[in-house]
């Protein structure tokens, strides 16, 4: 393999790592998101459902299947 691709994507883990970090919420329990849907309870401390969850947080609304971003804002996708 070629330094230079590992060192790519060395450095895009770092990048990934970095903007998770610059993105999760200091105390992501307190807050509470309601589906603007079928307004139930988002549940804070949940298993992301894809990588962009992940990145950025976000639910998934267990009753209508709605995604939101970590302030309860329905996304489109
Ligand atoms: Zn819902």
């Amino acid at each position: 393999m070629f330094p230079t691709l590992a060192l790519l994507i060395g450095s895009f883990a770092v990048i990934l790592i970095a903007a998770r970090l610059l993105t999760t919420p200091a105390a992501p329990a307190v807050r509470n998101v309601t589906c603007p849907r079928c307004q139930i309870t988002q549940i804070a401390l949940r298993k992301p459902a894809n990588a962009r969850q992940w990145l950025w947080g976000g639910y998934t609304c267990p009753g209508c299947g709605l995604e939101m971003d970590r302030w309860g804002k329905p996304l489109k996708s």
